[in-house]
């Protein structure tokens, strides 16, 4: 199973100050972070910790990034995991694996596990595969996502195993998910606005320290971030790298306006003949 902790290594560790543009989510996972990290503060006052965080946004839009700066800011380790991962492989095999999940979480408590792509053990109801006992496999893996939930003990513990989940498709999720105790904090990760994108532009632009020509402004920014509408972070981070290139082929030292605008247009036009690809 592809379990990982958060290292020392900055490819893995990722602040809140490096995720721009949603900025409620982000307040809204900032509590549970403030939780993982004084839980006792919590269980005084007879306050428990959640044990399921479900983030709900479209692809790329920063869901895994705030799930890994929860992780890196509480202190806590992260064990990430694909729910594809438990129903794709073996049959019989996606309960034994949820099992095996929860039993390292709680060695490693406190901790963060990640499911990404929750919604791939999809609602009996809504999914037509299941009837005529079609696929258990789901089922059977979900009914033991559900016990294992269950069977974390958050309240007065100092060791708290917090599972945040991520879908693009909160409309076909399995209703017992959603049931109090399991995930019943569900935070929005929306994608951003002209502000937030500018933002976003910046977050990137900083970690990758590029050198930009003196027109590439507040203004000129602006009106880049502007121009991409519908854009999710990771478009804009893409198309960051799509001008830092376009730069280097020219072989000039700086990246200069031009490089972004051609840079969104290309991504526009990608995106027009890919839309099935990249739905954003
Ligand atoms: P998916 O639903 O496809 O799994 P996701 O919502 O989990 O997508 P992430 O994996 O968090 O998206 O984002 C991919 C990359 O895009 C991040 O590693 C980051 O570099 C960039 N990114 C996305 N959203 C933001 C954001 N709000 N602020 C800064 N960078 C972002």
């Amino acid at each position: 199973m592809e379990a990982q902790k958060v290292s020392g290594s900055n490819a893995l560790v990722t602040r809140f100050d490096d995720i721009a543009g949603i900025e409620r989510s982000k307040l809204q996972v900032k509590e549970v972070v403030e939780m993982l990290r004084s839980p006792s503060r919590y269980a005084a006052l007879g306050a428990s910790v959640p044990r399921g965080v479900l983030l709900a946004g479209p692809p790329g839009s920063g869901k895994t990034l705030l799930a890994r700066a929860c992780a890196a800011e509480a202190g806590v380790a992260f064990l990430n995991v694909a729910a594809t991962e438990f129903v794709e492989l073996f049959v019989g095999r996606g309960a034994a694996r949820v099992r095996q999940l929860f039993e390292r979480a709680r060695k490693m408590a406190p901790c963060i596990v990640f499911i990404d792509e929750i919604d791939a053990l999809r609602a009996r109801s809504n999914d037509p595969l299941r009837l005529g006992g079609g696929n258990q496999e789901a089922e059977s893996t979900l009914n033991q996502l559900l016990t294992c939930m269950d069977g974390l003990v958050t309240r007065e513990s100092g060791r708290p195993v917090v599972v945040i989940a991520a879908t693009n498709r909160p409309e076909v999720l399995d209703e017992a998910l959603l049931r109090p105790g399991r995930f019943d904090r569900v935070v929005q990760v929306d994608l951003p606005d002209a502000e937030g994108r500018l933002d976003i532009l910046k977050v990137h632009l900083r970690l990758r320290q590029v050198p930009l020509a003196t027109e590439v402004n507040e203004q000129s920014l602006s009106e880049i971030a502007a121009r991409c509408e519908g854009f999710p972070g990771a478009a804009l981070e893409a198309m960051v790298n799509e001008a830092a290139i376009r730069a280097a082929r020219r072989n000039s030292s700086t990246v200069g306006l031009n490089d972004f605008e051609v840079a969104v247009t290309d991504f526009m036009q990608s995106r027009e003949s890919t839309r099935s690809k990249f739905p954003f």
